[in-house]
């Protein structure tokens, strides 16, 4: 099979890699739709995360099912599944209590590579799960943003405790921010402030539900949220980047009491204390349990209430990778959807 493979930072290569075969008894095969890139591949990319020789890329992926081990159950061939980027089992108490990327027996959800033609899924029964039925070609986009960037901001949203009568920030509009403002709307916000400074990304954030655009960052940006929410902050703040500026703006953008619900993978970020300490606010986030949401999210997007699919703004063919990498890492698309 054809895969995208990084050599080292900026060298994308999409070449012939074994193709994945049954392992484990509890492992699916499956044929991809479609894959993208992430943003957080975007940081081996840059060279941020170190690179240590070839490595497969892609953790995004929706695609029939092609082969099941002897112990799957709840998945068969012939099926359109999603997953994410943790495989889990689904039935231990952290799964149980919708921890899945914390599950006791947690691997890599695409070990083999998600941005290729097949991959190889462990613990299928416990990590995919299928649509209802086939869904139409136009549908397809949309249930690959489950399979992450939806499922994070969704987390997020859920982890910020968004919901009706709150007013809810977003710190970050890549794609896990923007669809932060999708899940806010989905879950009642009555306000939602988007922070961006891009125009086209601004737009977006507008579609999705943002009810105010603020452009400013750090400092002056929780001035403004603060000036917005009569001096008080937001009940509660989506933090979708990463950074110690992003993460600091928002628990500084958080009134007393309020939730941040922060899913950009964090690097190299330090808590103050004492900050952290006088704020009283709520902190939660991590790696989002997509797989707790994916039954909701695949509902709400086959029967068309929601559209995440509109975050891709740039779809290439997988031999041209190297190509969807460059765009997004020059920020001139959003997220790049690469068609098997
Ligand atoms: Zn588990």
């Amino acid at each position: 099979m054809r895969g995208a493979v990084l050599h080292a930072p900026g060298d994308i290569r999409v070449e012939q890699r074994p193709d994945p075969t049954i392992e484990q008894p509890t492992d699916a095969v499956i044929r991809l739709s479609a894959t993208c890139v992430c943003g957080s591949d975007l940081w081996p990319y840059r060279g941020i995360e170190a690179v240590h020789g070839p490595t497969p890329m892609g953790h995004e992926y929706v695609g029939v099912v092609e082969e099941v081990g002897s112990d799957v159950r709840t998945v068969r061939p012939g099926q359109f599944v999603v997953g994410s980027f943790f495989a889990s089992d689904n039935t231990c108490e952290i799964c149980q209590a919708g921890y899945q990327t914390h599950c006791v027996n947690r691997q890599p959800g695409a070990a083999t590579g998600g941005q290729a033609e097949y991959l190889r899924v462990p613990l299928a029964d416990g990590t995919l799960v299928a649509t209802p039925e086939l869904p139409s070609d136009d549908l397809v986009p949309s249930l690959l943003a489950a399979s992450d960037v939806l499922g994070t901001g969704w987390f997020g949203a859920v982890a910020a405790e968004a919901g009706p009568g709150k007013t809810v920030a977003v710190v970050g509009d890549g794609a896990v921010g923007l669809l932060g403002v999708l899940a806010a709307k989905q879950l009642g916000a009555e306000r939602i402030i988007a922070m961006s400074r891009h125009e086209s990304r601004q737009r977006l954030a507008t579609e999705f539900g943002a009810t105010d655009i603020v452009a400013e960052r750090g400092d002056e940006g929780v001035a403004r949220i603060k000036e917005l929410t009569n001096g008080l902050g937001a009940h509660s703040v989506i933090e979708a980047v990463g950074t110690q500026e992003s993460m600091m703006q928002a628990i500084r953008a958080t009134r007393p009491g309020g939730h941040v619900g922060y899913v950009g993978v964090s690097h190299d970020v330090s808590l103050p204390g004492q900050e952290l300490f006088f704020s009283g606010v709520h902190l939660h986030g991590g790696p989002a349990p997509v797989r707790r949401f994916l039954p909701e999210l695949i509902d709400l997007i086959c029967n068309r209430t929601i559209d995440p699919g509109k975050v891709f703004d740039l779809t290439l063919p997988l031999d041209q990778a190297a190509e969807g990498y460059k765009a997004m890492d020059e920020r001139r698309a959003i997220k790049t959807l690469l068609t098997v």
